[in-house]
């Protein structure tokens, strides 16, 4: 009876149930190095410059048109400070297609406007506009850190970066008291908040007796200060406020990480770190994508959608001689990216048994989008089964998932601006608790997880 039972049911297993204590060891240590990754980049561009200086690392190096590609080499290239790309070049040729990964490093936040700063009422603020689906309420009351660049009058760019060292000022939006909340607890949750009242508190201290502007003119005079910049230089700058903090372990038992960002740089420091560390020639062409824009639609030069991707790779088939569309033709695409954790406080957003839970693995999503598949990539069974085959093969822990409750809402990934190239895709990513929150959770087994699955689908 139990035989049967063994070999005829699928029943869902605990992943510590299932794995070696080696691996759940390996998962612990992977998860400090993934840390590090996460505060070191909260932002696409600090992203993309750690993932440069992994690769560099591991000597890759910078991709030249019409470079000598032989087995082995490993290539990179920045796409504008804003998403990257690698490759470790195959002993089989570029017309057989590549192992591709696809995943993105960019993540909501909350922008600052061109023209941001204003003071009001004796304090001075940021005005902003939010970037990817957040839930507002979530961003008040927290403490923000401010990351990225400006370019001042002579072109010369500025890397801000102000609140991820433990003595830096950080920066908050404020919430009402809830004294004086009655009204306000009566809204909808989704409309409590809006967009224009993200307003981020700036300063406080007048620069000088009298005149006007004197809180907007203290802030400028700081940030004169630091950095040489003026209130004009805001016009030609790319700043966000992030959630402050570093990344953390959860629980007693230490088995979550919780940290911002971690949609979908979970699935991107896996599937680099797999790519990095390999230390054999693969068979195939091994290429691991990190775009930007994700969170918005990847509309835009830096997101999945622009041709810069097809570049690279078709620089690549340029110096073997071989035709791009063949090399699409044959090529296999992970779109590695985070799926919804099942989570028992919000059961009735779930269907049980089709979510994927913590510490049961990588979650293989066959397709993603919205109210009876809409604008999803559906990914073939065949594809699905040669996935499956290579993951059994490497003990790879997974398990397959839908992003919630049919009718209930959806999401997308990249997997359809890479299966229109004609490039067999499936999703497959690690569940996550909280997504899109600033504070996102998941367990250390799956991000370890979606190393070995990346490792495993490199071989395929
Ligand atoms: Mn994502
Ligand atoms: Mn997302």
């Amino acid at each position: 009876m139990e035989d049967i039972r063994k070999e005829l049911l699928n029943e869902r297993k605990n992943g510590y149930d299932t794995v070696s204590k080696e691996d759940a060891i390996a998962a612990e240590s992977f998860c400090e190095g993934y840390k590090s990754f996460l505060d070191r980049g909260k932002t696409e561009r600090e992203a993309a410059d750690a993932a440069e200086a992994i690769c560099a690392e591991a000597g890759f190096v910078p991709l030249v048109r019409g470079m000598k590609l032989t087995p082995g080499t490993k290539v990179y290239a920045v796409n504008r400070g804003r998403a990257f790309m690698c490759a470790v070049i195959g002993s089989e040729s570029l017309e057989n297609g590549a192992n591709i990964t696809a995943a993105h490093i960019d993540s909501p936040r909350i922008d600052l406007k061109p023209a941001p700063l204003y003071e009001d009422s004796e304090m001075a603020y940021f005005k902003t506009h939010y970037y990817g689906g957040i839930k507002k309420y979530q961003w008040v009351t927290i403490p923000l850190e401010l990351h990225g660049v400006m370019f001042d009058k002579n072109g010369e760019r500025i890397d801000v970066n102000v609140g991820s060292d433990e003595n830096d000022p950080v920066f908050v939006i404020n919430d009402l008291l809830p004294h004086l909340g009655r009204e306000q607890a009566q809204k909808p949750l989704g409309t409590a908040f809006t967009g224009e009242s993200l307003n981020v508190l700036a300063g406080g201290t007048p620069y000088a007796d009298e005149g006007s502007d004197r809180y907007k003119l203290s802030v400028l005079s700081i940030l004169n200060e630091m950095y040489g910049v003026t209130e004009k230089d805001f016009l030609v700058s790319e700043l966000s406020f992030v959630p402050g903090g570093k990344a953390r372990d959860v629980g007693f038992d230490r088995s979550f990480v919780g940290a911002y960002g971690q949609d979908d740089r979970v699935c991107a420091y896996g599937s680099l770190l797999a790519l990095t560390e390999a230390t054999e020639i693969p068979r195939r062409t091994s290429i691991c994508i990190l775009a930007d824009k994700e969170e918005i639609g990847s509309e835009g030069v830096s997101s999945m959608k622009s041709a810069w991707f097809d570049t690279f790779m078709q620089d690549l088939c340029e110096a073997q001689g071989v035709s791009y569309r063949a090399f699409c033709e044959n090529s296999v695409c992970l779109s590695a990216d985070v799926g919804a954790a099942y989570d028992p406080n919000f059961a009735e957003a779930y269907e049980k048994r089709n979510s994927p839970f913590v510490n049961g693995g990588v979650v293989v999503v066959k397709y993603t989008g919205s109210g009876g598949k809409g604008a999803a990539s559906d990914a073939s069974a065949e594809l699905m089964s040669r996935v499956r085959c290579v993951f059994d093969r490497d003990n790879v822990l997974w398990q397959t998932g839908e992003l919630g409750k049919v009718d209930f809402g959806g999401g997308g990934t990249v997997a359809k601006y890479l299966a229109n190239r004609n490039i067999d895709t499936v999703d497959i990513g690690v569940p996550v608790l909280s997504m899109h929150a600033p504070f996102e959770v998941t367990a250390k087994l799956d991000v370890y997880m979606m190393y070995r699955a990346a490792k495993s689908f490199y071989t395929l």
